[in-house]
């Protein structure tokens, strides 16, 4: 077997779901329907759905039938004892509390801990962690590695936190008014980038000395232990179990989304150490949650979880989940299509601005490059640049840092022969990038604009 190096899908297909082949007419009259917003596509328009990750992934058969033992009991549920035994024999936090996303987790714990004038420093804050810190007057603050900013730069660790940016920025605005330090694992709006173990270690230190808590939000925290294990060679004799526990160790709680690496379609929990921080937490939860032997979720959605957390740290499952996404990534700059480096956990990031560098940045390079993805073949990625970014609070418009296109990887969901036919399609849009024009937006509304917004070629 050594000298065999195709590594096959480490499952095989039970239960399947057509995908409906569209013609470039059809393709061309879904877009105007859509006003040019791949959000508002209908998904049985689409082809390949590389929308997102969240959610979108494929249960095992294992899973179906821990479905079919979920008890809906009100309280003391048996699938929450499940529930609750998967997550500490990987996070082993005396409370957790089920949520039914990650956002729900967040919210209950910046509704408890936030507030004006407070300050949460975090490599890189997701959209719905930043939202739900801001929502409550307190302040997020982004410190990854200078590194972790530049998307052609190659480095293991693109996700760790700048340690001497996170100490400066604790003793500028005095540790009273931080009330937790925050780690993504894996960064997922730095790229999908992992964090190493020893980064968190230095994070620990630093709290330690000023007598802060830690916390994770651990969303894709199978994919980043498996690249901490191949990146970081202190961790290469570590199982991932291990180096998921170790990370634990260091924290003082985390939020989680159970749609990523819960492999579960819906669900989320928060897990923390404080008994009296739990006890406030479990009150925000009846009122907005449920009873704490369900938060926001079904028996039978605690049962998927508890399953997918078994799933989710297998080597085989890892290692095909990892190179998956990286063969995506290197078939793409061999054809010089320019993406974020190195290739993230679950995601690869097309940079739209430096493959249509004649589109002006306010024409939308990287929506013209998503709309062009699903014209030629039906491929729905995500963009994430100026349409999503660029509109600030006062009403005026500025270019997003970055302009990208996301092709986020569903777990266990698309074969090597749906990803071989992505690559075909992008190379055959980069061929023609020269004729690709922008776009211009013809309606918005006040926030969150690239959800509902339409659009008009220029
Ligand atoms: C998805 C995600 C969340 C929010 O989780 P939902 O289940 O979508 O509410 C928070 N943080 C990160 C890093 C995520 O990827």
């Amino acid at each position: 077997m050594e000298h065999i190096r195709t590594i096959i899908e480490p499952f095989r297909i039970k239960s399947v779901e057509p995908i409906r082949m569209s013609t470039a007419a059809e393709r061309e009259a879904s877009l105007e329907r859509a006003g040019y917003n791949l959000f508002s596509l209908p998904s049985r328009d689409v082809m390949i759905d590389l929308l997102t990750d969240s959610g979108t992934g494929a249960m095992s058969a294992e899973q179906w039938a821990a479905i079919q033992r979920g008890d809906e009991s009100y309280a003391g549920s048996p699938s929450f004892v499940r529930f609750e035994a998967a997550v500490r024999e990987l996070f082993p936090f005396p409370h957790v509390i089920p949520t039914h996303q990650g956002r729900a987790a967040e919210k209950i714990l910046f509704a408890v801990i936030g507030g004006p004038g407070k300050v949460f420093p975090n490599n890189t804050h997701f959209d719905t962690t930043r939202a739900n810190i801001e929502f409550t007057g307190a302040e997020a603050i982004d410190v990854v590695i200078p590194e972790g900013r530049q998307p052609s730069l190659e480095h293991p660790f693109k996700g760790n936190v700048d340690l001497a940016a996170l100490e400066a920025l604790i003793v500028a605005r005095g540790k009273e008014n931080i009330p937790a330090v925050f780690v993504t694992i894996t960064n997922n709006s730095g790229g999908g980038q992992p964090v190493s173990l020893e980064n968190l270690r230095g994070v620990r230190a630093v709290c330690d000395r000023h007598g802060l808590p830690l916390y994770l939000d651990a969303c894709r925290f199978a994919e980043n232990a498996w690249l901490v294990r191949e990146r970081e060679p202190a961790c290469a004799h570590m199982t991932v179990k291990e180096i998921v526990r170790a990370m634990a160790a260091l924290a003082d709680g985390m939020t989680m989304s159970a749609k990523k690496d819960g492999l579960a379609n819906i669900g989320g929990w928060l897990a923390v150490r404080d008994d009296e921080l739990a006890r406030r937490c479990r009150n925000v939860l009846i009122l907005t949650e449920g009873f704490p032997t369900y938060g926001g979720l079904a028996g039978r959605d605690l049962e998927a979880i508890a399953q997918g957390l078994e799933e989710v740290v297998d080597h085989d499952y890892l290692r095909y989940r990892i190179r998956s996404t990286a063969y995506l990534g290197d078939a793409l700059r061999k054809a010089d299509v320019p993406i974020v480096v190195p290739t993230g956990g679950h995601a690869v990031y097309i940079d739209a601005r430096a493959m249509l560098p004649h589109i002006p940045l306010l024409e939308y390079p990287g929506q013209a490059l998503a709309i062009e993805l699903y014209r030629e073949g039906g491929v729905r990625g995500c963009e994430i640049g100026t349409v999503m970014f660029g509109r600030k609070p006062d009403g005026t418009e500025v270019p997003a840092a970055m302009d990208l296109v996301r092709l986020a990887i569903p777990r266990r969901t698309y074969t090597q022969s749906h990803i071989d036919y992505v690559i075909e399609v992008v190379r055959h849009v980069a061929s023609r990038r020269k004729d690709i024009r922008g776009y211009r937006i013809t309606a918005e509304p006040p926030q969150l604009r690239h959800f509902t917004a339409r659009f008009a070629p220029v």
